[in-house]
């Protein structure tokens, strides 16, 4: 018994190493911004967040931030909704 524990604290360890492993399906989290809190959500790859940016612009710095922190975790819509890092689609969005 004791030793079962050991070996699944290890592989926890190595796990941790690989964040790839997991796939984030949904998520709620409240964002401490500058000024105020915000809900942020990921449901089926789509992200909310209840700031008034992301109402205008369906992306905000609350949710870059967390598709940066959580990129090996994210499906691929999630990591490239609205990517910033491709200035195409963030303009059209800015549109
Ligand atoms: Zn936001």
């Amino acid at each position: 018994m004791h030793s079962d524990i050991i070996s699944k604290i290890e592989k926890a360890r190595q796990y941790a190493q690989q964040p790839e492993r997991i796939a984030i399906d949904s998520l709620s989290a409240t964002f401490r911004g500058g000024n105020n809190d915000h809900v942020i959500t990921i449901r089926d790859g789509a992200w909310q967040c209840d700031c008034d940016f992301f109402k205008h612009h369906s992306t905000c710095a609350h949710v870059m931030a967390m598709q940066k922190i959580l990129a090996p975790m994210l499906s691929d819509r999630a990591r490239q909704a609205v990517n910033p890092l491709d200035a195409d689609s963030f303009a059209e969005s800015l549109g």
